[in-house]
């Protein structure tokens, strides 16, 4: 088993259905309309966004954050998982009642916590959100940038592509630059090349979220291998959001061949029927991948982790040690 490295993943899409269904149980909630035989079940965006909040609503307190890192990173270190940068949404936490910092506090606590048991390091990548508005993206910059705490080390902007533009978000981006955090923002995914060009005209990230429609635009895609910059790919999320019809139409393998950095990663995993283990197997089964290419997309992944020096030297480490 290779070992894996996810640098593209919601942490409240990420809660299993076990997990969700305890957390349920714990707040006297029916979780059949949403969960059917251990899977989310949805057809569409509409349903899709109502299992996503029914089950983000079920996290409420310190302790059910903590819970959910613990189990989704050592849910991750059991299928070969050496580290993991995680999306977090202050938005979320002050819905649930609780402060960003003792929303990001638990989180911490419960990667500590899945690295005690199983030595996976994990760290988190504070989000804004378009469809929350340009004023809610500054503030969790703002936060991200102040809060101080040691896995904080990105900030990044999810949420609907189609809602705002790149240069809206250019002062949120400065704010979490200065602070000097790794810069990651969604683009390329429901919308097409555009905006992936927009964001490395106006953000200037290291690495894109999903970024794969610049296959539309060839001098794009040139571009993108030039610069250097990473693509986080999340091929079964794509499949299920209809993004490509098929894993034999997705760009992963040409946006590899052009000389693209690109990774795996699983975005929210239960909802879209996956986890990082299976793109990992998804690559092997449709993109050709054998055992030393899947190693070097995690070595790709961990050369672009926003984590220290150090750490980042001890993980290549064990990823070159496992390759012997
Ligand atoms: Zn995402």
């Amino acid at each position: 088993m290779p070992l894996k490295a996810e640098l593209h993943c919601h942490i409240e899409g990420a809660a299993a259905p076990e997990l969700v269904i305890r957390q349920a149980q714990k707040y006297g909630k029916d979780t059949s309309p949403y969960i059917q035989n251990g899977s989310f079940i949805w057809h569409d965006f509409s349903s899709f966004l109502a299992a996503y909040d029914f089950s983000s609503d079920l996290f409420r307190t310190e302790e059910d954050y903590a819970r959910l890192a613990d189990h989704y990173l050592t849910s991750l270190a059991r299928d070969g998982a050496i580290y993991s940068e995680v999306f977090t949404s202050p938005d979320h936490a002050t819905k649930a009642g609780l402060s960003p910092k003792a929303y990001t506090d638990a989180l911490g606590e419960g990667m500590l916590r899945a690295k005690a048991k199983t030595g996976i390091e994990g760290r988190m990548i504070v989000t804004g959100v378009r469809h929350a508005g340009v004023e809610s993206i500054e503030q969790a910059a703002r936060f991200a940038a102040r809060c101080g705490h040691p896995l904080v080390t990105g900030f990044g902007v999810a949420g609907d592509e189609r809602i705002g533009d790149m240069e809206d978000y250019v002062r949120a981006f400065e704010i979490a630059r200065e602070a000097g955090l790794g810069i990651t923002v969604h683009a390329g995914e429901l919308t097409g090349w555009q905006t992936v060009k927009a964001a490395l005209d106006h953000i200037r990230p290291s690495r894109i979220g999903h970024g794969v429609r610049a296959i539309e635009n060839p001098d794009l895609v040139r571009r993108i291998a030039d610069e250097g910059v990473v693509l986080e790919c999340c091929p079964g999320s794509n499949i299920a959001l209809k993004v490509f019809d098929s894993f034999a139409d997705h760009p992963f393998p040409a946006l590899k061949a052009a000389g693209c950095k690109v990774t795996l990663n699983s975005d929210d995993p239960p909802y879209f029927w996956t986890s990082l283990k299976r793109e990992y197997d998804i690559a092997a089964e449709h993109f050709a991948m054998n055992e030393k290419a899947l190693a070097n997309v995690t070595r790709t992944a961990i050369e672009a982790a926003f984590v220290d020096r150090k750490t980042k030297t001890a993980l290549l480490a064990r990823l070159n040690g496992a390759a012997r």
